[in-house]
């Protein structure tokens, strides 16, 4: 206990909340299988960063976290390795319809990048991501959700729009990402958020990773998340 603490201190790393699980030194600790740890050495990845340390067991766990910590400190990873260990758990996968896990980023760059990192790792288990945001045909999106996907990364308004068209529905999703939340709210999309959470069944993990921590940001993660642990790193304003 006394030497996580003081290895936190060491590296600005606050973690806050009831219980909350051990840090992890190296990926071999989650407990991934061969195929994730063979798409993680893939990526160049030898070590988790400091965020993905301290988030990984957490997320794994099932808890609810906010993650906060500056761009460029692998909060990507932190969500998505969890995230197919969490649809790989589910019991009857091949049964039902609509994504099992839901990423919501703020612009279609980010959305991309996303998209492009979660393909990489769930690339061996078969899952599919669905692309739904701009710059690519709302058609082709529609089609693309119609033949089903395990994962969508969205931006909010992409997503309100596929819902409103019948193109997926939420009754299948249980693990729900707002990445960059404070942009997110910075670009009108709190609405678009409020829609979607509400759409979700309240029993989701939820995960909610910003640069920055306003007072709308924290009274909405008040509102959706549910005995989060707070994990920061680095000094945040
Ligand atoms: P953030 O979302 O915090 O801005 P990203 O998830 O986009 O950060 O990661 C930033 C960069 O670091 C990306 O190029 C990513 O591939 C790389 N990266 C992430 N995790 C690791 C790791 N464990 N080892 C080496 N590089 C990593
Ligand atoms: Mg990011």
């Amino acid at each position: 206990e006394q030497e996580v603490d003081e290895y936190r201190k060491g590296l600005a790393i606050r973690v806050s909340g009831f219980d909350v699980p051990k840090p992890i030194k190296l990926f071999e600790e989650c407990g991934f299988s061969t195929a994730l740890m063979g798409a993680i050495t893939k990526q160049g990845y030898e070590k988790p960063t400091t965020i993905q340390c301290q988030a990984l067991p957490i997320v794994l766990s099932g808890r609810d976290v906010i993650g906060i910590a500056k761009t460029g400190s692998g909060k990507t990873a932190a969500f998505v390795l969890p995230m197919i260990v969490h649809i790989m758990d589910q019991p009857e996968l091949d049964k039902g319809e609509g994504p099992v896990g839901v990423i919501c980023a703020p612009t279609r760059e980010l959305a991309h990048q996303i998209y492009l990192e979660a393909k990489k790792f769930a690339k061996p288990y078969g899952i599919r991501v669905g692309a739904v945001y701009g710059g690519v045909s709302k058609l082709d999106q529609f089609k693309e959700l119609k033949a089903g996907c395990e994962v969508v990364v969205a931006t909010p308004g992409r997503l309100i729009d596929l819902l409103k068209m019948k193109a997926l529905t939420m009754l299948r999703a249980t693990y729900l990402v707002l990445d960059e939340a404070d942009r997110m709210f910075d670009l009108g999309f709190e609405p678009q958020m409020r829609s979607i959470v509400g759409q979700i069944r309240p029993d989701r993990q939820t995960l909610l990773f910003s640069a920055t921590m306003p007072y709308k940001v924290e009274r909405l993660a008040r509102e959706i998340l549910s005995d989060p642990v707070r994990v920061t790193v680095g000094e945040v304003g």
